[in-house]
């Protein structure tokens, strides 16, 4: 077992995590079995993967009455079994460390790892944690629980498409089924055996999800709702329409974050089924497809009914197996969430809640020789793109490459397939179809044109969406370089966010902010950076960002106490920032880019996109940069330290974390133009801006008061003989001062020479 003690280290008190010692290796194909008490979890079972394994198997199930049992995998490093001083963990925090879960609503749950998706099975450990939740209140039953893992270097069977011909539809969502089981008499025809029209409906739908599952052999079951509605009447009507059910983003194995994906989808990269991924009713199904049953009556399409034959049609009688293929493939994540319909007012041209669509992330709009991403332009530009004609292209290598593309031998941007975009807008079809013009035979145009009976071009467009079978690497996780970050949005508030173990994965962050009244407060923070996201822990208040006070009358070491009574949590993210809602207009920012969630006091669930102040490039060769303070016999106040880009001069912008008269944190800042030693400048104070309102017109200009001076003599940061001399006297009924007098300093965290960012 392994410990961070990091109270010792800094200047403030950390919560120190305990690691977890997994003992217990599962042999592949092993079964093992054990109990598990109510309301406990194990974090000792681990398998250990070959790099020659395809597939990771385990299937965790309980038959024990009264009990929800639950796992959660991760690669590489173990789940912590408790936080610090043995606190239980929580759920929230379990599942933000975890890359798979199987948590569904039964008791047979089970994952399928294959070389896919954000979290391919590579090789090394793959850490179990498996919780037993009791379902009713006020029992204490174990569970009996039988645990296998199985590895293999062949891929499985592909699953099935299963379909429902028994779906119960609602006020909003309609589901005839009774056209399913119509006797009506039917002559076998074209390859279909059925000798009732609702026995040729049903095997032509069959065959149709048949045929899907041959294309795109989805390693987890996926499950469609058949229904009939009045779709309407008339020459040209609807056939069918389908759609995914839910939209999910945000879950580790998925290749882009911040991104909606389809319920489809999802599961294929969750490794198990939709309701165990998600915690979700099992019953229900991830597409609904809804055909029209007015085609098949006298009063619609000049009574020509659909086609069930197995082979394709041949009249002017639409293919029921090709539409039913159209709009399956809709239901697979093959359609745009932005809103083109230009009668939604003022909605026009938005994203679904804000956020990207995986299927609207691989267009680009063709504007003046110029392919700028769909996602990327405004509300108005995106409307301009979704009638842009032949403007509106699929960008994506694996489509345009592909032997389905009639212009995969043009030169770019000619090669690339075009989306369906006319001018006006169709909003039921515009963008979310492959264009009717130049891709004869597609299966996605807007229009049935023959019976098409293969994906064609929607196969690698599929892929794209998060269908792709082909084996990926698992992403590098970035590693920031220590420093300071802001939001220009807030400016005038910020972090500095260091490493404070060598090589390691524990971070230190302190956020320097105002509260509502515009004065100076602060906040700290420590934990682990695990997979390119800061995570600390909780406390024993659930508080994972503190606020501390300062009692210069208790004894060295306790002077510095956490105030229980402020809320605070916090949580960064470096992982694809760029792609978050919150990060749009930093964009075009090349340096670390993280976002940052935060509560504090009323303050909740605020969102910032950080950015680095002074990016690595610029820094000068000597780089002060980190957390200083004094040291263990005076710890609870510090400074943020960041060399100035003017190479040579030895400039430093610094800020001094102190308290006032009342003992509540506060800080000053001080820039030196010229390090030399002995350097004094003035400290000053500034009148800020809450955390929640706009950047003030003008800010900082006027905003700073002198409240006294510091002065610096500073060796290289991981030298010793630094020494810091300040005066800070905080003005009003809070009044008092916080000196020290040739204080020694010490750089706690890992000196920038010494890191190595990624
Ligand atoms: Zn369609």
């Amino acid at each position: 077992m392994k410990r961070f003690l990091l109270a010792s280290l800094t200047f403030l008190l950390l919560a120190a995590g305990l690691q977890a010692a997994p003992s217990i290796p599962l042999q592949s194909g092993t079964p093992v079995s054990f109990n598990l008490a109510a309301n406990s979890l194990t974090t000792s079972y681990f398998i250990n993967a070959a790099s020659s394994d395809r597939f990771l198997r385990i299937n965790l199930d309980s038959s024990t009455a009264g009990v929800n049992i639950g796992m959660y995998l991760r690669h590489g490093t173990p789940f912590p079994d408790s936080l610090s001083g043995g606190r239980p963990i929580s759920l929230s925090y379990i599942e933000e460390l975890s890359h798979y879960r199987s948590i569904g609503p039964d008791n047979a749950e089970w994952l399928q790892i294959g070389r896919t998706g954000a979290e391919p099975l590579r090789a090394g450990p793959w850490y179990l944690l498996i919780v037993n939740l009791n379902l009713a209140q006020g029992t204490s039953i174990p569970a009996s629980i039988a645990l296998t893992a199985t590895l293999s270097q062949s891929e499985p069977a592909a699953a099935s498409f299963a379909v429902n011909f028994n779906a119960v539809g609602n006020a909003q969502q309609p589901c005839s089924t009774s056209e399913w089981f119509d006797n009506t008499p039917a002559t076998p025809s074209a390859g279909n055996t059925g000798t009732t029209l609702g026995a040729q409906r049903r095997n032509a739908m069959l065959r149709a999800a048949e045929l899907l599952a041959q294309e795109l052999q989805s390693p987890v079951p996926i499950n469609i709702d058949a229904c009939w509605d009045n779709l309407g009447t008339g020459n040209s009507v609807t056939l069918a329409q389908a759609g995914p059910r839910t939209l999910v983003t945000d879950l580790p194995s998925m290749p882009r974050k911040y991104t909606w994906y389809a319920d489809g989808p999802t599961a294929r990269l969750s490794g198990t089924a939709f309701c165990k991924a998600l915690d979700d009713d099992c019953s229900r199904a991830q597409i609904r497809a809804t055909f029209n049953n007015q085609v098949d009556t006298a009063s619609a399409l000049g009574a020509v009914g659909f086609h069930y034959g197995f082979q394709a049609s041949t009249t002017s009688s639409p293919d029921f197996i090709t539409v039913a293929l159209h709009e399956i493939t809709h239901g697979l994540g093959f359609i745009s969430l932005v809103e083109i319909d230009p009668d939604s007012g003022s909605d026009a041209g938005t994203k679904f809640l804000g956020t990207d669509d995986i299927f609207s992330a691989q267009l680009s709009w063709l504007q003046a020789g110029q392919l700028r991403p769909f996602n990327q332009l405004s509300d108005a530009e995106r409307m301009q793109a979704a009638a842009a004609g032949s403007g509106l292209k699929w960008i994506d290598a694996s489509a345009t490459n592909s032997i389905s593309n009639p212009r995969r031998a043009l030169p770019a941007p000619d090669n690339y397939v075009q989306l369906y975009a006319p001018n006006p807008i169709s909003a039921g079809s515009s963008v979310s179809h492959i264009d009717q013009d130049g891709f004869s035979g597609e299966l996605m145009r807007p229009f049935i044109v023959g019976a098409p009976r293969t994906l064609s071009l929607a196969r690698p467009m599929l892929d794209a969406v998060g269908w792709s079978n082909a084996e990926t690497s698992a992403g590098i996780d970035p590693v920031p370089f220590g420093g300071f970050f802001y939001d220009p949005r807030h400016s005038g508030h910020g972090i500095e966010f260091s490493p404070v173990t060598a090589g390691g994965d524990v971070y230190v962050l302190i956020f320097y902010t105002y509260d509502a009244a515009g004065n100076p407060e602060w906040f700290l923070t420590s934990g682990r950076f695990l997979d390119g996201r800061f995570l600390p822990e909780p406390d024993v208040n659930g508080n994972s960002l503190q606020r501390f006070t300062y009692d210069p009358t208790r004894p060295s070491g306790q002077r510095q106490q956490v105030d229980a009574s402020v809320r605070g949590r916090l949580r960064l993210d470096f992982v694809q920032a760029a792609n978050a809602p919150t990060c749009v207009a930093a964009a075009a920012f090349s340096g670390y880019l993280a976002v940052m969630t935060f509560t504090i006091g009323d303050d909740s669930e605020q969102t910032w996109c950080m950015q680095e102040l002074i990016p690595a490039g610029l820094r000068p060769s000597v780089d002060m940069t980190g957390t200083w303070y004094a040291g263990p016999q005076d710890s609870g106040w510090g400074l943020s330290l960041g060399s100035l880009p003017n190479a040579g001069s030895g400039g430093l912008f610094s800020i001094l974390y102190y308290y006032d008269g009342q003992g509540k944190p506060r800080w000053a800042l001080a820039t030196v133009d010229a390090l030399s030693a002995g350097s004094t400048v003035d400290l000053l104070s500034r009148n800020g801006y809450c955390r929640t309102c706009a950047l003030p017109a003008g800010f900082p200009a006027g905003r700073d008061s002198d409240v006294g001076s510091i002065s610096f003599s500073l060796q290289p940061a991981g030298s010793a003989g630094s020494q810091v001399s300040y005066s800070a006297s905080w003005p009003g009924i809070e009044a008092g001062t916080f000196a020290r007098t040739a204080s020694p300093l010490t750089i706690l965290s890992i000196p920038a020479a010494d890191q190595q960012p990624q």
